[in-house]
């Protein structure tokens, strides 16, 4: 699956946003703040502000999400000064409740180097909608907003998208603590069965919800009945049933993959997921899982290394690299 697959199945501002926030490598994390940012302001409903303006809640959502990391050579044209001043006037910012006017200078100053110019871009090109256009220059830069993040702030009012941002900014975050070498990156993540958290598999520590994890790889549809599921309450389903592993348990043991699995657990409205229960999964939510699994694999960190581990490991003695045959495998074992 390519990303164009991912656009295709849903082709809409929404999907392009996603690729951006969902699906983009993410060395730093200051294009989650700053999608955060045009968010609040275009929910508010204005298409064109001063940069300042943008400033504002981008160094905020860096504070909220405490210690401003370390500068690295990666991080971009203007990173170092940005975060050197962000970590000097972090109290004083939250004290007032807003950046003091040498973070917001020092922001305004680095956000369309640092940030800015490279949003857009994903897998070494744009995606199909812009979402804004900086204009003029020095202490004039304005920043048109456009229709299309229109769209998306609309939704974003429904708060799915403002979830998904989140989670994947939590999880990229984790990422980053200080004490992860590079070796346990590479074994993802685990899911507590009872929470229905993400956690660390070695340091057990909740990351973020499952469902605000992988709803935007399913294009915020429900995976049982295709619609959207905004407005609702989303629940966690398992796909192949748990209840399966407990049948199982007995003469045999149950030889399939671990339900409990990233893999295995989509997000659909609380009322099909209740309707659904203990049935085996149809044909067509096989097919979204598979696609959605695709999608998920296409992101950069730990959601993508479970699935792949997965794949890998799940099915002792069979080499499987395509998720269609991977389920249709699963079903054969519950047959
Ligand atoms: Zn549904």
């Amino acid at each position: 699956m390519t990303t164009d697959d991912f656009y295709a199945i849903a082709p809409s501002a929404r999907a392009s946003w996603r690729l951006v926030i969902l699906m983009g490598r993410n060395a730093r994390t200051y294009k989650f703040a700053l999608g955060d940012a045009l968010l609040q302001r275009a929910s508010q409903g204005h298409t064109e502000i001063p940069l300042r303006d943008l400033a504002a809640p981008y160094a905020m959502a860096i504070l909220e999400r405490q210690a401003p990391q370390a500068p690295g050579s990666e991080a971009g044209l203007g990173a170092t000064d940005f975060l050197t001043v962000a970590a000097q006037e972090s109290a004083e910012s939250r004290r007032l409740g807003r950046p003091t006017d040498r973070l917001l200078d020092a922001a305004e100053r680095s956000m369309p180097g640092m940030v800015m110019e490279k949003f857009h871009n994903h897998g070494g090109s744009p995606v199909p909608h812009s979402f804004y256009e900086v204009v003029g220059r020095g202490r004039h830069r304005t920043v048109r907003l456009s229709s299309a993040l229109g769209r998306v702030a609309r939704s974003y009012e429904r708060e799915g998208l403002r979830t998904e941002l989140d989670a994947r900014w939590s999880i990229v975050e984790s990422s980053f603590a200080t004490g992860i070498g590079r070796s346990l990156l590479k074994e993802g993540v685990h899911v507590d069965r009872d929470t229905l958290y993400i956690t660390e598999r070695h340091r057990r520590r909740p990351v973020t919800g499952v469902a605000g994890a992988v709803a935007g790889f399913q294009h915020g549809r429900c995976h049982i009945c295709d619609e959207s599921l905004d407005g609702d309450r989303p629940a966690v389903d398992h796909v192949f049933p748990h209840a399966l592993m407990r049948r199982y348990a007995g003469v045999n043991g149950w030889h399939g993959p671990d339900l409990d699995s990233l893999w295995n657990l989509a997000v659909a409205h609380a009322k099909c997921n209740g309707e659904k229960s203990d049935r085996m999964p149809t044909p067509a939510e096989l097919i979204r899982l598979a696609r959605r699994n695709e999608a998920i694999m296409r992101s950069p960190e730990r959601l993508h290394t479970t699935l792949r581990l997965t794949l890998k490991n799940a099915i002792p003695g069979r080499r499987i690299s395509d998720w269609r045959t991977f389920l249709r495998e699963v079903g054969k074992a519950c047959a």
